[in-house]
């Protein structure tokens, strides 16, 4: 039991992936966290009413669910597909309590990424009246440039201020990820610009640890690389952002762990911020 505050502190069930929600809300809980974002795989195997349930019993407020997107395609059908994907996680997400939904845009290798950021803005756009009933924000998430292939073509957060910008809605926005847009010399200028639209709706952290071993499954604890996060925090404040710090990490070395010791280090990673 920790006697941090850690009212302010988000973990995504991602980030302790061997967890079922009913293990991730009761331990999360127990250490005194405020905030979850749930990933849609856990709720894979229970019906919905359930982890509504589990989620309700816990004094947890849900960030987002994470994740939406995935609309480029060369072939219409699976962009159709896309679009019933994502109203699902629509109403899961109005369902569970979740006030934003998370996209990864995604990618097609056989078009252009321009043509994939069409789609993807298109794709938005179509889905903004069903999001707007479901009272369920979409939040753009760019992605680091070396997912640009496959899993998103919007890679910078002046691409997702665009495209935030172009759809011009309240029920469109942005979420900031360290790992993603540590490296844009734009950065600082670009979350400024996001707050000043209105436009930032979640703030996730790790670190970027060198040498990086696997580029999906090797995010370090906040402080454990060189990503500048009380600057980048500073910024995203300096908006008026007062939403959660969201702890999204994978990693396969930290998953081999036992979950509560490994909760314990974010915690005191989180408080070393
Ligand atoms: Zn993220």
């Amino acid at each position: 039991m920790s006697t941090m505050d850690l009212s302010k502190l988000c973990v995504h069930t991602m980030t302790t992936k061997p967890w079922s929600l009913q293990e991730c809300c009761t331990e999360y809980a127990r250490a005194g966290i405020g905030h979850i974002t749930i990933w849609r795989n856990v709720l894979d195997d229970l019906p919905l009413s359930e982890a509504v349930k589990m989620v309700q019993d816990h004094p947890l407020s849900v960030t987002s669910l994470c994740r939406g997107g995935f609309f480029p395609s060369i072939d219409p059908n699976k962009r159709t597909d896309a679009i019933d994907d994502n109203k699902q996680a629509i109403e899961q997400a109005a369902a569970l309590g979740a006030p934003l939904v998370v996209l990864v845009c995604g990618a097609d290798p056989g078009q252009s990424l321009d043509t994939s950021r069409k789609q993807i803005q298109d794709g938005i756009a179509q889905l903004l009246p069903f999001a707007e009933g479901h009272g369920v924000k979409l939040s753009i998430e760019p992605l680091h440039p070396m997912y640009a292939g496959d899993r998103s073509a919007v890679n910078t957060l002046a691409q997702a201020n665009d495209m935030a910008e172009a759809l011009d809605s309240p029920w469109v926005g942005v979420a900031v990820d360290v790992y993603h847009l540590w490296w844009d010399p734009d950065l600082e200028e670009e979350i400024a610009r996001c707050g000043k639209h209105g436009n930032l709706h979640a703030f996730h952290i790790c670190d970027w640890k060198t040498p990086t071993e696997d580029l999906l499954l090797d995010r370090g604890l906040m402080g454990e690389g060189c990503i500048p996060l009380r600057a980048i925090r500073d910024a995203v404040l300096a908006t008026g952002f007062d939403g959660p710090d969201e702890v999204e990490i994978f990693s396969s070395r930290y998953w081999e762990m036992d979950q509560r010791d490994y909760l314990q280090k974010i915690i005191s990673a989180y408080d070393a911020m």
